[in-house]
């Protein structure tokens, strides 16, 4: 039985947000696809062997070593780059399933050695580089010399990539050309030592904005999914969005003005008005901070969120929607009609980000695929 709520993933919209940011890069530019944290909330076994099978994509990004395993072990076989910190426990797993880890210590680089020594294997591993989002990565040159003292040593770790994040490129291109200033004078250092590892940088934001910051792949992550990582940019951008999230009037009826709807009564009718009840809440990830604030889109109208939203439902002012029944259908995010309701809308609305309102579609929403 297919629940009421769901969210459609029309994948062919991740090859048509791809195929524009090709356009913007130079041939033989790599392309990586950062599917960590499920695929943005999209589903990484899907979205990844998906794009495993169009051939569009080099390279796949997550962010723990445990979305690395889920990926290999649906039968996913591109080079699997884990963006955070591999702790020494993961080591085993990490060269067994071969994916391949960011480093940035000389004791990461010897634990990777050990066990791929030890188990007749070459472990591959990114640089990571610090210039300036310090989160983590190399910070200066004496941890770099320390750490390529340790590649040197290693025969069974493979430098396969160098990379660093941008803290701001999304509104500063000043910062931006800084850290790409930083990043280049640690380059030159590796390559002066004889290593020739594939270089990357760009997010999202410096894909589409920085041409110049492309080096020899990209690591694209929101705008895979529609969105631009400014919001004020996300409509001009050319972007498709890939989910929609969809649910259905579960009952109806019409309440006099001086009633009031839901827990505490935060709405009180100022007139006779019809109440629509959606069964989503914040259990499914529609945030409980968006009482009062959201539209929902129902037979093609703007329909005001009313009442605070519960755990598995809320109500919806439906007064000025002709005809409306139970069983109709409900856009939280996506299209009806002429309008529409994007995350970024959302995301204003409850103050985040289009990454966190995307992620937060919990588990409970089953994500139906189209191709
Ligand atoms: C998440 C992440 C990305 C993708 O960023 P977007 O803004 O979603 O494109 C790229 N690189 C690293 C290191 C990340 O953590």
């Amino acid at each position: 039985m297919l629940r009421g709520t769901h969210a459609v993933i029309h994948l062919p919209a991740l090859l048509k947000n791809i195929r524009l940011a090709k356009r913007r890069l130079k041939p033989g530019t790599k392309f990586l696809a950062v599917i960590k944290a499920n695929a943005y909330g999209h589903g990484i076994v899907e979205v990844g062997k998906y794009l495993e099978q169009s051939g569009i994509v080099d390279m796949f990004a997550v962010a723990i070593p445990e979305e690395g395993a889920r990926l290999r072990n649906s039968g996913v076989t591109l080079p699997i780059l884990i963006l955070g910190v591999t702790d020494p426990d993961h080591v085993p797993g990490v060269v067994a399933k071969d994916l391949t880890s960011a480093v940035f210590t000389e004791e990461q680089v010897f634990a990777f050695e050990r066990w791929a020594k030890l188990s007749g294997k070459t472990a591959h591993v990114h640089i990571k580089l610090d210039t300036g989002m310090h989160r983590i990565g190399v910070t200066d040159d004496a941890m770099l010399d320390g750490l390529l003292d340790a590649f040197d040593a290693c025969p069974h770790v493979s430098m396969d990539g160098v990379f660093t994040h941008f803290a701001k490129s999304e509104s500063d291109p000043e910062f931006t050309h800084l850290q790409a200033q930083r990043f280049d004078a640690f380059l030159k250092k590796i390559r002066a030592r004889g290593y020739q590892p594939i270089v990357h940088a760009a997010n999202s934001a410096a894909t589409l904005d920085f041409p110049e910051l492309q080096y020899d792949m990209v690591r694209f992550g929101i705008a895979l999914y529609g969105y631009h990582p400014d919001p004020k940019r996300s409509a001009g951008s050319g972007l498709t969005p890939v989910m929609s999230v969809i649910t259905y009037i579960s009952n109806l009826k019409t309440i006099p003005a001086g009633e009031g709807v839901s827990y505490g009564l935060r709405f009180i009718a100022s007139r006779p008005t019809r109440v629509a009840t959606l069964p989503v809440g914040y259990g499914d990830g529609y945030k409980r901070c968006l009482t009062g604030k959201a539209d929902v889109l129902i037979g093609g109208i703007r329909c005001p969120q009313i009442g605070t939203i519960c755990m598995d439902q809320m109500m919806v002012d439906v007064s000025d929607v002709p005809g409306v029944a139970v069983g109709d259908e409900a856009v939280l995010i996506g299209r009806q009609g002429n309008e529409r309701i994007t995350a970024d809308e959302i995301a204003d609305k409850a103050n985040t980000i289009s990454y966190e309102i995307l992620l937060s579609v919990s588990d409970r929403v089953p994500r139906i695929y189209e191709k």
